[in-house]
């Protein structure tokens, strides 16, 4: 089984320093824990399945990074980046940032099994709607599909 390797993006300092340290923490905790998720054995097999069943070639695949920081000067807030030519992709953090991070208290445990399942759904989707770019132009289609291989994978993994 090939591997899907995604790896922790490295920020700038310049980027690093916009955020104040609490904040800065929640999002170094938020990218270690997709990291830890997405490349966990369960998802890298399934992932590993959608790309079969695509036929989508993994040399396509160059680079994934987690960015550990929302784009906070970007308007057009997306959770997924891909270029093409580079065969790289970028996956943004859930929680976006204006200001302030806001997030439910119950959700600030990097263990409470909510906040795992958000964060697990999210990284996942971005990861296969970017994938799927590889293949697909049309958003509707890259939509439907990313649905269904969530839908499978969260059944997969026991979260419905
Ligand atoms: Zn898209």
């Amino acid at each position: 089984m090939t591997l899907v390797r995604v790896r922790l993006a490295n920020p700038s300092e310049i980027v690093t320093k916009t955020f104040p340290e609490h904040i800065r923490k929640f999002y170094f905790q938020h990218a270690k824990k997709s990291f830890e998720i997405i490349n966990s054995e369960k998802i890298q097999k399934i992932l590993d399945e959608i790309l079969n069943s695509e036929e989508i070639s993994r040399e396509k695949i160059y680079d994934v990074r987690i960015m550990i920081f929302p784009p906070i000067l970007d308007p057009h807030y997306t959770s997924g980046m891909i270029n093409h030519d580079l065969g790289q992709i970028s996956i943004f953090p859930i929680f976006s940032y204006s200001g302030e991070v806001i997030i439910p208290d119950c959700l600030l445990n990097f263990e409470n099994e909510d906040l795992i399942f958000v964060i697990t759904v999210h990284i996942f989707n971005t990861l296969v709607h970017e994938i799927l770019h590889l293949k697909y132009d049309n958003e509707e289609i890259i939509e439907k599909k990313t649905e269904e291989y969530a839908a499978r994978m969260c059944k997969k993994l026991g979260f419905v």
